[in-house]
């Protein structure tokens, strides 16, 4: 039944299965030689100045080939990086690149395309779990976790033949806090895949280590530039060569590169030598696994977590952003922060685009995040942090707070990165 179904994903799927096989043996010089007249190609339509996100935004015509109906279709991106973003994506080959990719990074933990997944992210309107025949996955919508239901998705989950748990790697402990350590456990779990964001240092493989299970794990963006593995030899990031070009260039932080990307698309929106505003670490050791550019660590997202009105701890991504991020939802709010000023009680402050409608934005977070009284506050700036930054969460009681269990730290404006339907 699976390869029957691996034949729908389509041309340019096969196309870039291949290539990802074949240029896992290829030599530093192949690699370039497959990259340098791809960039060329763009620096010579677009000219060779570093972009930023609002160099798109602003004039989104300049960078984009061959928009028509139906051969592209609207991407956004929002949430934790700020202002939206829109752009166009190739409709038919975007996501069959996606896959050949995804699927390769998934198969470290031994899944093959279709297997059955659950995943814990998502959004359900009506109800705490839904089945996507075409995908063979679950969804476990995280607004649908409330104490009193816990008890319905513990039996549920009870119920499951061997699946890979599908999370955002700051929901993954939330997870087993819901379903409980002992539960988890014994659940026929055939592996892990976190997207979206990055584990703070070590919490991977210690994750690996005390539950017994394999992670897989990467870095990637919803702009589709660059794409890397995390790989299972050296726990650094291997970037794609054939997925697009990544330039590591010098930043102000000491150890640490810009992440510069060009995209080999060639349909929509190409994006070309785009600062992803993600830092990358240099690596510190050699790995054979193949000739990838390397980085030992990427600097992202981090995990935000807050209390609930039961004094459970969740990460407030999967609440907030998780696939709500790429639909029109955030097309109304500029800029957004939630702050935390005493357990289970968020304060929600925004600043709106024109015709924003604020009813439906307020039952929409009502909605996701039942398990915490909200507050919306309108405003017209959200201040940055002393050191610039600007932050999405605010945890008011612990903010002057070093070190603690929950990893918080600064939020750079990262890119997002899950595709929301896998
Ligand atoms: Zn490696």
């Amino acid at each position: 039944m699976t390869r029957g179904r691996e034949s729908l994903l389509g041309p340019s799927y096969f196309y870039h299965r291949y290539l990802v096989k074949k240029s896992k043996g290829w030599s530093l010089g192949e690699i370039r030689e497959y990259q340098e007249s791809r960039f060329q190609r763009l620096i010579r339509r677009y000219g060779s100045e570093v972009t930023e996100k609002e160099d798109y935004i602003q004039q989104p015509g300049k960078y984009t080939r061959w928009d028509l109906p139906l051969l592209t279709h609207t991407v956004r991106t929002g949430g934790t990086s700020g202002q939206p973003l829109r752009f166009t994506a190739d409709t038919f080959a975007r996501r069959q690149k996606e896959r050949a990719y995804l699927f390769d990074i998934w198969a470290q933990v031994g899944y093959a395309p279709y297997d059955l997944r659950v995943r814990y992210a998502g959004d359900i309107h009506d109800g705490m779990l839904r089945y996507n025949r075409l995908e063979n996955v679950w969804i476990i919508s995280p607004g649908a976790t409330m104490e009193g239901q816990l008890g319905e998705l513990r039996s549920w989950v009870r119920t499951l033949p061997p699946f890979f748990l599908h999370v955002y790697p700051s929901s993954l402990y939330t997870f087993v806090d819901l379903i409980g350590e002992s539960l988890f456990r014994s659940l026929p779990i055939r592996g892990v895949i976190a997207a979206s964001e990055m584990f703070p240092a070590g919490e991977q493989a210690r994750f690996e280590q005390d539950f017994g299970l394999e992670v897989a794990h990467w870095y990637g963006h919803s702009e589709y530039a660059t794409l890397a593995y995390c790989c299972r030899m050296c726990r650094g990031f291997h970037f794609y060569p054939t997925y697009g070009y990544v330039e590591l260039l010098s930043s102000e932080i000491e150890g640490c590169r810009r992440i510069v990307a060009s995209a080999f698309n060639r349909i929509g929106t190409q994006f070309v030598r785009y600062d992803t505003g993600d830092l990358a670490v240099d690596p510190d050791k050699r790995c054979t696994a193949d000739n990838f550019p390397r980085a030992s660590a990427i600097v992202g997202r981090s995990q935000e977590t807050f209390v609930d009105s039961s004094g459970r701890r969740r990460s407030l991504f999967g609440y907030a952003f998780g696939d709500l991020d790429h639909g029109a939802f955030y097309d109304q709010i500029r800029d957004i922060q939630f702050v935390q000023d005493k357990a289970g009680f968020l304060r929600v402050r925004m600043i709106t685009n024109p015709g924003a409608d604020r009813d439906q934005i307020q039952q929409t977070f009502e909605r996701r995040i039942p398990m915490a009284r909200l507050e919306f506050e309108y405003v017209s700036a959200i201040e940055r942090s002393p050191s610039g930054k600007r932050r999405y969460f605010v945890d008011a009681p612990h903010a002057n707070e070093k070190d603690n269990h929950d990893h918080r730290q600064e939020t750079r404006p990262s890119a997002d990165l899950e595709q929301p339907s896998y």
